[in-house]
């Protein structure tokens, strides 16, 4: 919980609040609404939450949480075509993973369909409300431009008791879908364009997922939004950049509602973009449905519960979301900012442990046949509490691959012929013979071993200019490893001319059979735990892993390698 913050502290303005905690902060200082403090995070319930959603919650909560108020959960359930209970399940799931709680203030804004409703024949009886019979392409071509004023709908001047009765009889489903709406009546001519008579309701026949057939006309944003913000006393509804030209329709609705005494006010920020992936929930949906994703949770997906799945941490997240900030103006976020966030915080957190990627034998001649030993390998130096665990030694290792060569250049300081490198928490080792098979292929190195050099012995210290990973041989565990990287190979694919599924990565899964894992990462493989293979990168056990087959993800490198192979490409 953040600390509460003392609003007759005169130095709060110095405190560096950004500048929606500053309005806030203002509005409680004047003592507006009484001094209460009331947010709302409003998802639609049509998709999974992705990570510029975190963005907006964050906000929502965060504000609450900081100035002591309260954030509401409103699924903003008003297109049954689109939504669907899984989402709000998977909604509810990632705030809560993110460390969030709205506690019994969860709503919907379908529970408003009739307080919504009951104001539309309001305005109707009001003369501020019409049935248009018209399309809604033809009500778009006559909206006009922001320099040219609209053209009245020939629908406008009908009584109030026509369009109430029309109004009614959509309701009860006697018309087809698209065949009529209802629009307020405000102003054709308005320099905003949204003032333009804008569409109320609209009839929908598919059931919805918590009122069934209850209703055939549905109200379209602007008009259940501010509403429903204005029934649960919200009082500062923050949104993103693009609601900006619809604030003053916002604030001309709800003054239908509201008193003196009380009114939601509207606050904008830029949105998260990320470069290297689309956050449109729309292309999401395509991506899951086409099947070029294994689904919503898929890892490489800009979405919470692929990222859980990935192993981001909500640190992770939220250390990002802060670093990129809430300001007026719309940016594009480097993708890179994102995992040098996650490499900062599972860098705190993962247990350091060896697997073997790409793996070459090593015999260790002069060690005992049958002979094993355990060394102590410290968990996390970054984390001094965290201990050490065993890690088996014998006669054959694994190392990888790349780790040897047979005619190196100058600088390369691992393991060639006549060679040391120190094995990291072992002996030091020296490599005598280079086996190949009939192709010439390196199947096997022989080495000695200096038994001297191991902690604890005199010869510890002893320098030799590389350390290498390795695992024993007999005690390795098998595993596969998925590889991920950026999902779209152009930085800014909803930029791009073209469809944006041909410029997905087509690299962005790769998948590695026989990985050698020490023993103790796959007795500790649970969902959800953090491992950093040493000089490899961050895993977390897949979802899909089991103990007969264990998946794990690399969740990122090391290092930040994209741009070094995009140059080289
Ligand atoms: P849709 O096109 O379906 O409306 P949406 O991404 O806006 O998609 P909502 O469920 O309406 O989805 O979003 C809930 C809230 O999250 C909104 O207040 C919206 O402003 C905010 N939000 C959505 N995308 C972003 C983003 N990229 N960055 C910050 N906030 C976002
Ligand atoms: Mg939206």
């Amino acid at each position: 919980m953040a600390e509460k913050i003392d609003l007759n502290d005169e130095n709060s303005e110095k405190k560096g609040y950004n500048f929606v905690e500053q309005i806030v902060a203002d509005d409680l200082a004047a003592g507006k609404n009484g001094g209460r403090l009331n947010t709302r995070f409003p998802p639609e319930p049509n998709g999974y939450l992705h990570i510029g959603h975190a963005k907006a919650f964050c906000m929502d909560f965060g504000v609450a949480e900081k100035f002591g108020g309260t954030c509401n959960l409103r699924f903003d359930d008003t297109n049954p075509v689109k939504e669907d209970v899984e989402y709000v399940d998977a909604i509810r799931e990632d705030i809560h993973w993110m460390g969030f709680d709205w506690g019994n203030r969860e709503y919907y804004a379908s529970d408003y369909f009739p307080q919504l409703f009951d104001l539309a024949v309001r305005l109707i009886k009001e003369g501020k409300a019409y049935v248009d019979d018209q399309s809604s392409e033809l009500i778009a071509e006559q909206k006009g431009t922001p320099t040219q004023p609209g053209v009245n709908s020939p629908y406008r001047d009908r009584t109030p008791e026509e369009n109430l009765d029309l109004f009614i009889r959509m309701n009860e489903g006697e018309f087809a879908e698209g065949s009529r709406v209802l629009r307020a009546k405000i102003d054709m001519a308005s320099p905003n364009m949204h003032f333009r008579d804008p569409i109320m309701y609209r009839i929908i026949k598919t059931p919805h997922h918590r009122t069934g057939t209850k209703w055939k006309v549905y109200p379209m944003y602007d008009f259940a939004h501010g509403q429903s913000d204005f029934f649960e006393g919200v009082t500062h509804s923050i949104c993103t950049l693009e609601f900006e030209v619809h604030r003053p329709l916002y604030e001309y609705f709800v003054k239908e509602l509201a008193d003196d005494s009380y009114c939601p006010r509207q606050i904008e920020f830029n949105r998260l973009n990320l470069t290297h992936t689309v956050m449109s929930k729309r292309k999401l949906l395509q991506l899951v449905k086409e099947g070029l994703v294994s689904g919503w949770d898929d890892p490489r997906m800009p979405t919470l519960s692929g990222m859980r799945r990935r192993g981001f941490t909500p640190e992770s997240i939220k250390s990002f979301i802060d670093k990129i900030g809430y300001t007026k103006y719309e940016a594009l976020n480097s993708i890179s900012l994102l995992e040098h966030a996650v490499r900062e915080d599972l860098n705190k957190k993962a247990t350091r442990v060896m697997a073997v990627m790409n793996p070459l034998k090593v015999v260790i001649t002069n060690y005992p046949e049958g002979q094993t030993e355990t060394v102590e390998m410290e968990n996390n130096p970054e984390e001094p509490e965290s201990g050490t665990h065993s890690m088996p030694f014998s006669r054959e290792i694994y190392i990888e691959k790349d780790d040897f060569m047979e005619n190196p250049p100058k600088k390369f300081f691992r393991l060639s012929p006549r060679n040391e490198v120190r094995l990291k928490g072992a002996y030091i080792i020296k490599c005598e013979e280079v086996v190949k098979d009939e192709n010439g292929e390196i199947v096997e190195l022989r080495c000695t071993y200096d038994p001297d050099t191991r902690s604890g012995l005199p010869g510890a210290a002893r320098k030799v200019k590389g350390t290498l990973h390795w695992v024993s041989v007999p005690h390795a565990v098998d595993a596969t490893a998925r590889l991920y990287d950026r999902l779209f190979a152009v930085e800014n694919p909803s930029a791009e001319e073209g469809d944006f599924r041909d410029m997905l990565n087509p690299e962005s899964l790769k998948v590695v059979e026989g990985i050698k894992l020490e023993p103790y990462i796959a007795e500790n493989a649970r969902k959800g735990e953090k491992f950093q293979f040493q000089r490899i990168g961050y895993f977390t056990p897949d979802y899909d892993s089991t103990s007969e087959k264990l998946i794990f993800n690399r969740t990122i490198a090391l290092k930040d390698s994209w741009e070094k192979e995009q140059k080289k490409n």
